[in-house]
């Protein structure tokens, strides 16, 4: 079951969802603002960058992040995508889930509107949804120029 949340900086109704431990993409989040980025496990420049740590014999999950936190471009609002990092409010950017507060289980807790709470009887929903995906999350065209 989702669960509603309320932003404590403007009150703002959001749901809060668990990834999946199906994903098969990693999200990260913008440092200073709502946006984020889904990185799929199977995307070309992640391969590289596998290959790469591989072939340096430093194979480690953390290394991994940080080497595709370097390769992400900046956010429209000039931050930056990171893993660990707060998930902020759509309406006031307030930090809501903070993952020093929520330990490692922090980073799978994602945040929509709360328009998106799966028992929200919302027929635009299909609308609002690509429409939250173009303003908010980053799925194409993610790395900086080579
Ligand atoms: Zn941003
Ligand atoms: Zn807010």
């Amino acid at each position: 079951m989702p669960d509603v949340v309320e932003c404590p900086g403007c009150g703002f109704q959001l749901c809060r969802v668990d990834i999946s431990p199906m994903s098969d993409e990693w999200i990260f989040y913008c440092d200073s603002c709502p946006h984020r980025v889904d990185v799929s496990f199977y995307d070309s420049i992640v391969n590289q960058i596998r290959n790469q740590l591989q072939q340096e014999g430093k194979w480690d999950y953390d290394l991994l992040m940080e080497r595709i936190e370097d390769k992400l471009k900046p956010c429209v609002c000039g931050g930056h995508y990171k893993k660990v990092v707060a998930r902020r409010c759509f309406n006031c950017n307030s930090e809501i889930i903070r993952d020093d507060e929520h330990g490692s289980m922090g980073r799978r807790i994602m945040l929509y509107p709360s328009i998106f709470c799966p028992d929200d009887d919302n027929l635009d929903l299909e609308t609002q949804y690509i429409k939250f995906y173009e303003e908010y999350v980053l799925r194409k065209n993610i790395w900086k120029p080579l």
